[in-house]
Order: structure tokens, then C-alpha cells, then sequence
């Protein structure tokens, strides 16, 4: 039997999500990134003796629509707590956290599986805490420490150990993604860390009721590396049990540059935080009436969206998922079909087909937002209105479309400057055709006698000579019925 069948993963994922506030949790300093280092700081994130932390409430009310938008039960009162460490970029010895009473409990997130199923993933907890600051080892002889970050806000999010392959944990984490976005609450950006995965992993025989021990990856920064360390790591793991080894419960770093994890200096081995609740930080108290507004300030969620998609527009499971990816992109696309003169199933799916190859396309390459992007939905609108009404082929469309990404002008302007409208004229085009039958009576007896793919062949020749001007169901008509003759 294949290892892959004898054996299960369980894998439970802790997301922290960097809280796009203007000012830290505690204090009034600055959030922004890469400012000049140790400069957005003050007595309070510094922990100088004698301060008095102050909690920002915008951090509250973002966790707690995170809490509404994963199913969680918020908690009418929460408690913060100090978890103590000593490591140098840590000034005050002590990280501002939440342990025993967090802000949200028992929610859960359905990811899509690859047979189009869904499963429901537990999330035990969210709560909100404070970030630490950044060492930089690779700077000077010295470590050298960044404090910008301590008092940054914080949420982390834990699952329930209820995944059980590296895709599944993958598509947790996307919908963990996708959800911080469509809140505008965290902006999701892997790379710089405003979101961070650690994941937890086991293996076990198929059937064993119990868990076996775990270990916990760090240090992934990007989907793709979350994916395949989790993968690297369930394999290691079945390995040595498959030689007869114990798995011991540690803490690896996932090296990407050369594929594998490895173990961590022992920072975090030792386990004993001695948490305890922080006698400066009242409780947080959230009245049934800010649980009610936040519900009703949630904006439409991804699963959502895309299901309404599917319904509303009558679009495919999968342009509807493409399309509701982030939220400015649905967006893009619905006032794209706001601009349409003629609303019909076909032409939404026009517009999706536009919107997930060539808007795409340019959009990614170019890392823009949409906001910046050239070509407008009422723009793409106008163009997808002038395929309908006959004035424009699709394949002009391309050459309009490029023009538009250039130049911004309305489709109009450019189809009339360029004398780009499409020829529908039928005795005009048959006249072209005429003229390119008789120069290919061989091509015509061979698809009179069977060999029909030829039409491709005299539709191309008609629009090469019409320089793709001719309306392409017209010069279909046309040719059907002088070679069915
Ligand atoms: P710790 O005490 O090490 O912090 P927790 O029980 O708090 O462990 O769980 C931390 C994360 O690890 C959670 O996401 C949880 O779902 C996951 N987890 C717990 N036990 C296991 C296990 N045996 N295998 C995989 N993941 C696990
Ligand atoms: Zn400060
Ligand atoms: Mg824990």
C-alpha cells in the first residue's frame, strides 16, 4: 500500500494578521512600514517604567468582524494577558496578548475541496495582541533590532486540527485571506508579513482514534511555501515513523531556498510563558449593541458573492470564483455588467471572459490596483456594447482593447479614428468572397467532398483580405451557402 494511504495528516493552522490600523494597539505610534528604524516609538511601546497602555478600539471592532465573518461567538468580556519572554526584541520582556479569555471562540471557515465538496474547518479562538520587533542579523557583526514593529495589532487566528492534506490547509489559508480583505481589515500581504502562517503537524496510521505528536512549521511566505512545507513535513514525518523513529514535538523553520525544514534555535523551545492577566489593561467589554452594528456594517463575504454570482449572472463555478478573488475585482466586474446595453447571460459571460484573460493579465503583470487601471469598467463596457450591436468583431475588439489600455479613449474614438467598424454589408463581402473561391476551386471540391475543417481555411482567407473587418456571421452565412452548392 502506498504511504500516503496508510497514513493521515492532521494539520492545525495559527494565522496572525497584521490589523491595517493607522496607529498601534496601545499607544498613538505610527504603523506604517518601512520607516527609518526605531523611530515610530514611544515610552508606551517601549515599555518605560510608570506608562500606561491605552487599547485602540478600532482593533477590537476589526477582530470582532473577523469573529462575525468565521461564525465565532464573541465574548461579551476578554481579558489581556502578558506572555513573558526575554528575547532582544522584545523591549519590555513581556508580549501584551490574550490566553485565557479571548475576544472570539468556536467559529469555523467551509473551504471547497477539489471535488467541488465542502468541509468545515473549526476555528478554536481569534484574539488581538501586540507584535514584537524585528531582529536583523544580517546587517552588522552585531544583531541589530528594529522596534518599529512592537504594539503593531495583531489577530491570530487558530483552527481546529481539522485539516487533513497540504491542500486543504492551503485553501484554509486562501479563504482566511480572501476574508481579511473583503474586510478591509488586514492587506493580506504574504510577503512583507502582514499575514503569517504557522502550521501544525502530525501523522498518523488511518483509523487511530487519537493524535499523534506534533511539530510546528514556521517561517512561510507565501501560499505556495505553506503548501509544499506542510507536504516536506508530513512526508518527513511518515518517513521516520516508517523507520521506527519517534516524532519529537520541536519547532522547524522552513528553509524555501532549499526545500526542506529545519529545527529552530531553541528561542521558542522553552515553553513556560508564565501568562498572566495584565493588571494595567482593563477588561474589554462589548455590549450586545456594537456586536449588532458590526453585523450589520459586515460587507458581502467571498462565498457569498460568489454565489450570487453563479445565480444572479448565470456564470460558470469558476468565473465566479475567479471573479470574486478579491473584492475590487467583483466590483470591476459588476459595473462592468452595470454598463451593458443588452443584459443577457451571454453577455455577462462576454464581459467574465474579457475580465479573467485580458484584464487580468495586464492587471497581475503590472501588480496595479484596479483603481489605476486603464481601461475603466463603463470603457470595457462601451466595447463588449459595440460587439453586441454588430459594430466590432471580437478580434477587432483585441486591437481596441490594447488601443484602450494605451491611450484611455472611449471605444467609440478609437473604432472611428482607426476605422475599425465592422463590415456586415452583405453584398460587399460576398463580392470578396466571389473574387477568393475562384482562386481555389481544388480547396472547394476537397471540402465539397467531405473535408468540412476547410471552412476555417476561406473564413481566414476572407478576413485576411477584409483585414478582419468582415462580420464573421455574415462571412460564415455567406460561405455555407456557396459551398453547400
Ligand atoms: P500548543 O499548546 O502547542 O500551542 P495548541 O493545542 O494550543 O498547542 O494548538 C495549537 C495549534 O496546533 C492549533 O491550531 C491546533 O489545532 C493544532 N494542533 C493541536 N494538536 C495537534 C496535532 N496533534 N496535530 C496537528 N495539529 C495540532
Ligand atoms: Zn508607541
Ligand atoms: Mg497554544
Amino acid at each position: 500500500m502506498p504511504l500516503n494511504e496508510k497514513y493521515e495528516a492532521v494539520i492545525g493552522l495559527e494565522v496572525h494578521a497584521q490589523l491595517s490600523t493607522k496607529s498601534k494597539i496601545f499607544c498613538g505610534c505610527s504603523t506604517e512600514f518601512g520607516n527609518e528604524a526605531n523611530s515610530n516609538v514611544c515610552p508606551v511601546c517601549l515599555g518605560m517604567p510608570g506608562v500606561l497602555p491605552v487599547l485602540n478600539k478600532q482593533v477590537v471592532e476589526y477582530t470582532i468582524r473577523m469573529g462575525l465573518a468565521t461564525h465565532c461567538t464573541i465574548a461579551p468580556k476578554s481579558i489581556f494577558a502578558r506572555k513573558n519572554y526575554f528575547y532582544p526584541d522584545l523591549p519590555k520582556g513581556y508580549q501584551i496578548s490574550q490566553y485565557e479569555e479571548p475576544i472570539c471562540r468556536h467559529g469555523y471557515v467551509d473551504i471547497e475541496l477539489n471535488d467541488g465538496s465542502t468541509k468545515r474547518i473549526g476555528v478554536t479562538r481569534i484574539h488581538m495582541e501586540e507584535d514584537a520587533g524585528k531582529s536583523i542579523h544580517d546587517m552588522d557583526t552585531d544583531t541589530l533590532v528594529d522596534v518599529n514593529r512592537c504594539g503593531v495589532p495583531l489577530m491570530e487566528i487558530v483552527s481546529e486540527p481539522d485539516m487533513r492534506s497540504a491542500h486543504e490547509a492551503y485553501q484554509y489559508l486562501y479563504s482566511i485571506w480572501q476574508t481579511v480583505k473583503y474586510l478591509g481589515i488586514c492587506d493580506g500581504n504574504m510577503e512583507e508579513g502582514s499575514l503569517r502562517c504557522d502550521a501544525n503537524i502530525s501523522v498518523r496510521l488511518k483509523g487511530e482514534m487519537t493524535f499523534g505528536t506534533k511539530t510546528e512549521v514556521k517561517n512561510m511566505n507565501s501560499f505556495r511555501n505553506v503548501e509544499r512545507a506542510i507536504e516536506y513535513e508530513i512526508n518527513r514525518q511518515i518517513q521516520m515513523l516508517e523507520d521506527g523513529e519517534r516524532i519529537i514535538q520541536q519547532t522547524l523553520l522552513w528553509d524555501a531556498a532549499n526545500n526542506v525544514v529545519l529545527p529552530m534555535r531553541s528561542k521558542e523551545e522553552a515553553h513556560d510563558y508564565r501568562y498572566f492577566p495584565d493588571p494595567d489593561l482593563v477588561p474589554v467589554i462589548v455590549e450586545e449593541k456594537w456586536i449588532e452594528e458590526a453585523k450589520r456594517l459586515l460587507p458581502e463575504l467571498p462565498a457569498q458573492r460568489r454565489s450570487r454570482f453563479i445565480d444572479q449572472f448565470n456564470l460558470p463555478k469558476y468565473d465566479a470564483g475567479v471573479l470574486t478573488q478579491e473584492r475590487e475585482l467583483a466590483e470591476y466586474f459588476e459595473n462592468t455588467v452595470n454598463g451593458l446595453v443588452k443584459k443577457s447571460s451571454d453577455n455577462y459571460k462576454t464581459i467574465s471572459n474579457w475580465i479573467m484573460t485580458d484584464v487580468l493579465r495586464v492587471v497581475n503583470e503590472s501588480k496595479m490596483a484596479f483603481a489605476d487601471f486603464s481601461v475603466t469598467p463603463s470603457h470595457l463596457a462601451a466595447m463588449v456594447n459595440l460587439i453586441i450591436e454588430g459594430t466590432i468583431s471580437g478580434k477587432i475588439a483585441k486591437e481596441v482593447f490594447d488601443e484602450m489600455l494605451k491611450t484611455k479613449e472611449h471605444p467609440k474614438v478609437i473604432v472611428e479614428r482607426k476605422g475599425l467598424t465592422q463590415i456586415s454589408d452583405t453584398s460587399a463581402i460576398e463580392k470578396e468572397i466571389d473574387a477568393i473561391l475562384s482562386k481555389f476551386p481544388n480547396e472547394i471540391s476537397r471540402y465539397r467532398s467531405g473535408e468540412v475543417k476547410l471552412m476555417g481555411f476561406f473564413v481566414g482567407e476572407t478576413m485576411k483580405v477584409m483585414k478582419g473587418k468582415a462580420n464573421p456571421k455574415v462571412v460564415n452565412e455567406i460561405l455555407q451557402k456557396k459551398l453547400s452548392v
